[in-house]
């Protein structure tokens, strides 16, 4: 056919009965004709004519009607090999008009748990959860208005049997069918994907956390002091603020394991431990520093408070002795306290400053509190033993 649109079978049926009708009514008028004066020459001529003309014209629609099967089966292996796609796609896919599934593909039914059929009685908003479907109706009308030309979101959704599950959908800007605007989407079960992902978070979490903290008593560790102190001299650096430290060490702690041993040790470690982060506010940052030696962090703290509080730490731990076993052990400590910038510049020297004022509480006799903002009036020496430098068993309260 030499026009460019190919006719449907239907209007190709019409043509050839059309075309029979008016041959029909030419010979009827050629039998009527004689009574018309027609010459016998002429009406044999347009007879002639006729026919030759339907018989091109027939010619015609027969390779028409070829042409169409032909597109037709085209059209229906391409159909199969799409819908063969579908069927053995991995991801859901559903294609949505008026808020009903107009098509959904064998694995979307999976997912939801419903057959394919059962999913065509339902739509997006059916089997999503309570929770979401508000969320997932203004996306659909933001779609389709044409907001979007693609999206990808997760909503939760429930299946067949209730179960929710987390699903993950792709859109594009919503097409015609049959006049109708249709939302085709894109569905991935997420739900493992997601578990997986938080349990990986809270897995990381755990061992940064673990890598940052002391298993013995559950303080930090000095791996976090050294960031905390980098952090908080920056800190410092920009603000102006103070910052004081206190290092702590237990007294004759040597002598607490040789006559206790290790564990009742460990445990005097832990009670120390428990003793400083009952006292600690919470901006200061509480550390093992080594074997029985702890560190306080005070960030915003003024030299002449960071004494105090050691100082009260210090009558705290006299206060309270280790309970192990049937023991009751009672331990001091030493404490020296530094702060910037009244005593250093850099936190190396913070450190070095405090631990020169810690050497100075040893060699005052122990179980007392060292540093350059000394309060004299405090009662830093009230109960402490006298100033002595030697070693001196624990002693047993009990
Ligand atoms: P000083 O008053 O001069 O600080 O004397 P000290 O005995 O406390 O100090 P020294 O440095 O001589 O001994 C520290 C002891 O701490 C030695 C070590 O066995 C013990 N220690 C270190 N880490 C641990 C631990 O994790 N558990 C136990 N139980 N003991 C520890
Ligand atoms: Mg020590
Ligand atoms: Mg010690």
């Amino acid at each position: 056919m030499s026009d460019s649109v190919v006719p449907t079978i239907e209007t190709l049926q019409a043509e050839v009965l059309r075309l029979n009708k008016v041959v029909e009514a030419l010979m009827n008028r050629d039998e009527r004709g004689t009574d018309r004066h027609a010459s016998a020459f002429d009406q044999f001529q347009s007879t002639v004519m006729l026919e030759e003309l339907v018989r091109a014209r027939t010619r015609e629609l027969e390779s028409a009607l070829i042409e169409n099967q032909a597109i037709n089966r085209a059209l229906r292996e391409a159909e199969q090999k799409f819908h063969r796609v579908l069927d053995q796609s991995l991801v859901g896919i559903t294609m949505t008009v008026d808020g009903r599934f107009q098509y959904v593909n064998p694995k979307f039914a999976e997912i939801l748990g419903y057959t394919q059929e059962e999913m065509q009685r339902l739509g997006p908003a059916e089997i999503t959860a309570e929770t979401d479907r508000q969320f997932l109706n203004d996306v659909i009308v933001r779609s389709l208005a044409g907001e979007f030309k693609q999206i990808t979101f997760t909503v939760r959704a429930r299946r067949k049997n209730g179960e929710e599950i987390s699903v993950e959908i792709s859109g594009n800007e919503p097409i015609d069918i049959g006049g109708r605007p249709a939302l085709i989407a894109v569905w991935a079960d997420v739900t493992e994907r997601l578990r997986a992902e938080r349990e990986i978070l809270a897995l990381q979490e755990k061992l940064r956390e673990q890598a940052f903290r002391d298993p013995l008593t559950g303080l930090y560790n000095r791996l976090f002091l050294d960031e905390c102190l980098e952090r908080e001299f920056a800190r410092c650096g920009r603000t102006g603020c103070s910052l004081s430290m206190v290092i702590a060490d237990l007294d004759f702690f040597k002598s607490v394991n040789d006559r206790y041993g290790h564990q009742a040790g460990d445990a005097a470690l832990r009670h120390m431990a428990a003793v400083l982060s009952g006292h600690a506010r919470a901006s200061d940052i509480v550390c093992r520093f080594g074997g029985e030696e702890f560190l306080l962090l005070l960030p915003d703290t003024a030299a002449s408070v960071a004494w105090q509080r050691a100082e009260d730490l210090r009558a705290a731990l006299e206060r309270q002795p280790v309970v192990w076993q049937a023991e009751r052990i009672g331990i001091t400590a030493s404490f020296g306290v530094s702060s910037y910038p009244a005593d250093a510049a850099t936190q190396f020297d913070l450190i070095a400053a405090a631990d020169t004022a810690l050497y100075a509480a040893k060699a005052g006799g122990r179980n007392r509190v060292g540093g350059s903002a000394r309060v004299d009036s405090a009662s830093s020496y009230a109960g402490a033993p006298p100033a002595s430098t030697g070693r001196r068993q624990p002693g047993s309260i009990n």
